[in-house]
C-alpha cells in the first residue's frame, strides 16, 4: 500500500528534496498518507473510485506544501473518472489516470519535461497500454530522468542551473504512488 512506501521512503524523499527544495517532501507526504490509511481502515469505501476520491480529499487538507493540492487534485480526478466500476483494468485506468495527470497540469502550469511529478506521471500514463507492470517501470526511469533537467516548476526552478544534477522529489514520490496503485489494480 502506498503509506507504507511513503513511511519506508520518507527520509529519502525528504533527503531528495534537501538539495533543490526546503527538505519536507517525505515529512508531507507521510502526513498525508497516514490519515488516508487511517480514514480508509475505519470506513473502507465501496470501489477503487471512491477510496481515490476520499484520499484525494484528505491529501489536499493534510499535506502542506505544493504537492498536497497537486496528488489531491490527481488522486480526485482519476477516482472520478473511475466512477462506480468495481474493478479496473490498464484501459479504465489509463484513461481515468490521464483525465487526473491533465487536471494536474492544468493546476500547477508544468509540463513534460519541467522537472516534476509530470516527469513520473505522464510516462506511466502512456506505459497503461502495453501492462501495469510497464506503466510502474516507466514511472520510475521517468523519476530518474529528472535529474539532468533543469526545474522549470515549483520552489527548485527558484535554482536556476542549480537544479540540474539533482533527482525531483515530487517525480520520485510520483513513482510510489503509481506502484501502489498498479498493486491495488492488479489485486
Ligand atoms: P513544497 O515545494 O511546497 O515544499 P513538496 O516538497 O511537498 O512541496 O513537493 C515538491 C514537489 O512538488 C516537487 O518535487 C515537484 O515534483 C512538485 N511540484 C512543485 N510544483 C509543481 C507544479 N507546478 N506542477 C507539478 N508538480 C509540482
Ligand atoms: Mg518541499
Ligand atoms: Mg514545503
Amino acid at each position: 500500500m502506498t503509506a507504507a512506501s511513503v513511511d519506508r521512503e520518507a527520509q529519502r524523499l525528504t533527503a531528495l528534496d534537501s538539495p533543490i527544495g526546503d527538505a519536507d517532501h517525505g515529512s508531507n507526504l507521510q502526513r498525508g498518507f497516514a490519515a488516508v490509511r487511517a480514514a480508509l481502515e475505519k470506513e473502507p469505501p465501496a470501489t477503487p473510485g471512491a477510496v481515490l476520491v476520499r484520499s484525494g480529499r484528505l491529501l489536499v487538507s493534510t499535506v502542506g506544501g505544493a504537492s498536497g493540492p497537486l496528488y489531491g487534485t490527481l488522486l480526485r480526478r482519476t477516482g472520478k473518472a473511475l466512477g462506480d466500476a468495481a474493478e479496473v483494468d490498464e484501459r479504465q485506468l489509463a484513461e481515468a489516470l490521464r483525465a487526473g495527470v491533465d487536471a494536474v497540469m492544468q493546476l500547477g502550469g508544468a509540463s513534460a519535461g519541467d522537472k516534476t511529478m509530470i516527469d513520473a506521471l505522464l510516462p506511466a500514463v502512456d506505459a497503461l497500454g502495453d501492462s501495469f507492470a510497464a506503466a510502474r517501470a516507466a514511472a520510475e526511469e521517468g523519476a530518474v530522468a529528472t535529474t539532468p533537467l533543469l526545474a522549470r516548476k515549483g520552489r527548485a526552478s527558484y535554482l536556476g542551473e542549480r537544479s540540474i544534477g539533482h533527482q525531483d522529489p515530487g517525480a520520485t514520490s510520483a513513482a510510489l504512488l503509481i506502484a501502489g496503485l498498479v498493486d491495488a489494480a492488479s489485486g
